[in-house]
């Protein structure tokens, strides 16, 4: 089974390290030590168990800077086989159609025959949740999300899913190739070997969009549709310290009252 993991090298989420580009409205990620997004390893612990079960290959694939390497270097540690990192200065500004779309080429030209592309259900730096659905759709195949576990059974892939809020669990029979997230927190990823990922750096391929051969209209900033309209620091009131004593019950009850009175309850 060829399986392919989609992940990002995210931008922590420090303040310190969280810049907005006054210009585009974008996040800046140049000169950004980045870490691998960790929701990305439930996908990857979920395709690590498939490749256990039925035999065959993992490949991380991530668009990001150079400064993405080591996000990749880790997930090596966890197991996966190989990576490709596909990194280009056309690729700067991209929103989630533009990203998707260069994922979706990178698939067909360098792992033409993919049985299943597994992501993360969402990034911890942007979080829209878009990027399974729409490499799906560039690529013309199935999608499935909240995953959270699968098998192959005659050439066909069993999903089963859960909808957190309406805590429903279904199961879904999907034609192979597809795309399938996985439920967030629904897998314990193994351990980083520090043996394999010592040597990671030779199992990393580096590929650009000279390799790649997209039209620049349709990448990066200038492919995308999604326009940031205006951006502004979440401002918060200031907090009022109140400090409650007395009994248990007496406390709750003017808690109660409080948070009723400001509004909250
Ligand atoms: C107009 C606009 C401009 C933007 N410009 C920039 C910018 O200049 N710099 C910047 O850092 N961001 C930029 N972004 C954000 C960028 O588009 C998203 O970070 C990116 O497309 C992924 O979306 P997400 O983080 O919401 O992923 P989600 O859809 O929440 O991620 C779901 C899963 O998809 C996979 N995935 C997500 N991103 C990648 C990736 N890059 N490679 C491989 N797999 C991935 C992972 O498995 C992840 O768990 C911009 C967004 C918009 C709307």
């Amino acid at each position: 089974m060829k399986i392919v993991v989609l992940t990002k090298a995210a931008v922590p989420l420090s303040p310190s390290l969280v810049k907005i580009d006054p210009e585009t409205g974008t996040l800046v990620r140049e000169g950004v030590p980045l870490t691998s997004n960790v929701w990305d390893r439930d996908a990857v612990e979920l395709a690590l168990k498939l490749k256990d079960k039925y035999s065959g290959e993992v490949i991380a694939l991530s668009m990001a800077p150079p400064s993405g390497i080591p996000a990749l270097e880790s997930l090596i540690g966890m197991g996966v086989d190989r990576a490709i990192l596909v990194s280009d200065k056309a690729f700067a500004g991209a929103d989630t159609w533009a990203t998707a779309h260069v994922l979706a080429k990178t698939i067909e030209k360098y792992v033409p025959d993919y049985d299943l592309i597994v992501t993360g259900e969402e990034t911890i730096d942007s979080a829209t949740a878009h990027i399974g659905a729409q490499t799906a759709n560039w690529l013309g195949v199935p999608y499935v999300y909240y995953v959270y576990d699968a098998e192959v059974r005659n050439k066909t892939l069993i999903v089963r899913r859960f909808l957190e809020d309406e805590g429903i669990d279904e199961t879904y029979e999907v034609e192979m190739p597809a795309v399938i997230s996985v439920l967030k927190g629904s897998q314990v990823p193994r351990e980083v070997r520090l043996s394999r990922k010592l040597n990671a750096r030779e199992y990393i391929q580096v590929v650009s969009n000279k390799e790649l051969g997209l039209d620049p209209d349709c990448v990066g900033l200038r492919g995308s549709p999604t326009v940031v309209a205006g951006m502004a620091p979440a401002t918060y009131p200031p907090r009022k310290k109140i400090v409650l004593q007395g009994e248990p019950t007496e406390v709750v009850k003017k808690l109660i009252q409080i948070l009723r009175e400001e509004g909250i309850l």
